[in-house]
């Protein structure tokens, strides 16, 4: 049984795209069998995972508008895990899933079918709330939420529980929010540590152990279309998000299926 999570924060630019790459990259390096969904029309998850989002025949899009299975249109990506794409295409589902039932649970019911084939389903979500992202939290069990430890970041925290709870009381009672990954960190700033300080005393276990350090190598990967674990497996960055890998392997265990 597949665990799928999404990756979330309405904000842009928050490490989004890098954590879900660099996890599921982690993950499969740590022997899990891994699908990565693109939600994003820009396609930087796609093409972050060495996968050319204008090659593709088929996408994300397809699925959702029910004219291709995930086992159809997903690839294999060069970085042990499969990739699920986006392109520009996907900006216009948006609009095309207006008008059609169940809109906000095509992907939930795209992924049923592959369930028994990944041990982790990764959904990377565009930064915002809209029909994509809302498709991404009604099929998953849990929401990552990558955070840059700075002021405004707790301003927008709130927004996004304001979503989740609603999803979770209206559409998905399985969404909870599995963590806060603390990203981009840089312990030398006393905001930063202020701000780490602060988040660990409201959310205690919510937050993940692991912390992502500000790391050039991981920014510098995605021009090379892959993740910064496969790019640079020995970077600081690299070795902290393997080592998230294991703390989610570990999180999934203590679900063990209950809410
Ligand atoms: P989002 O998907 O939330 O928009 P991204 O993952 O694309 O955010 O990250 C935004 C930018 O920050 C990218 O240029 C990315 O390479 C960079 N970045 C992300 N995480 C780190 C990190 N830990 N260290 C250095 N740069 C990072
Ligand atoms: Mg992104």
């Amino acid at each position: 049984m597949a665990k799928i999570f999404c990756i979330a924060n309405q904000k842009g630019g928050v490490g989004k795209t890098t954590t879900t790459v660099n996890l599921a990259a982690g993950l499969a390096r740590v022997g899990q069998r891994v699908l990565m969904v693109d939600m994003d029309p820009q396609g930087n998850a796609t093409m972050g995972s060495g996968v050319d989002k204008r090659q593709l025949a088929l996408t994300v899009y397809d699925v959702l508008l029910e004219s291709a299975s995930v086992q159809e249109a997903s690839v294999a990506s060069p970085c042990g895990y499969r990739v699920l794409g986006a392109n520009r295409e996907l900006a216009g589902a948006e609009v095309e899933l207006v008008a059609l039932e169940q809109r906000e649970k095509r992907l939930k019911v795209a992924l049923a079918a592959v369930d028994a084939e990944y041990d982790f389903v990764l959904v990377d979500c565009p930064p915002s709330l809209s029909m994509l992202t809302l498709n991404g939290l009604c099929s998953a069990h849990g929401v990552i939420v990558p955070m840059q430890c700075e002021y405004f970041a707790l301003e927008g925290l709130s927004d996004l529980v304001n979503t989740i709870r609603q999803v979770h009381a209206n559409l998905n009672a399985d969404l909870q929010i599995i963590g806060l990954l603390r990203v981009m960190f840089d312990p030398r700033t006393t905001l930063q540590q202020q701000v780490s300080d602060q988040l660990q005393s409201h959310f205690g276990d919510k937050v993940f152990r692991t912390v992502i350090p500000r790391n050039v190598r991981l920014a510098e990967a995605p021009s090379y279309g892959l993740p910064g674990v496969v790019f640079d497996p020995a970077a600081k960055g690299s070795v902290a998000f393997v080592e998230f890998a294991q703390e989610m392997v570990e999180r999934v265990r203590s679900m063990s299926g209950a809410p």
